[in-house]
């Protein structure tokens, strides 16, 4: 058995392409990039039992069981 010495060719540098991740900037995903969500919160822990995610307004902490974020857009409007 002959050891190495150290001089073992490691793989070829050409072969270490580097992965250029897939730039997506699509505008299809939809959610959370309403500015609604930054005067509001999910409230789970009201939430039970149900399907969706209640909303609570940070301000007068009203609750919104149903409509989600555009039900609580039309509360921001005054609604
Ligand atoms: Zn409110």
């Amino acid at each position: 058995m002959s050891s190495h010495d150290g001089s073992t060719p490691s793989s070829d540098p050409s072969m270490a392409q580097p992965s250029q991740p897939s730039i997506s900037m699509s505008s299809g995903s939809r959610g959370r990039t309403d500015l609604a969500w930054g005067h509001c919160r999910e409230a789970p822990e009201l939430s039970v039992g149900c399907k969706k995610t209640k909303l609570v307004c940070l301000y007068c902490a009203q609750v919104f069981a149903g409509g989600g974020i555009n039900r609580f857009k039309q509360h921001l409007d005054g609604a």
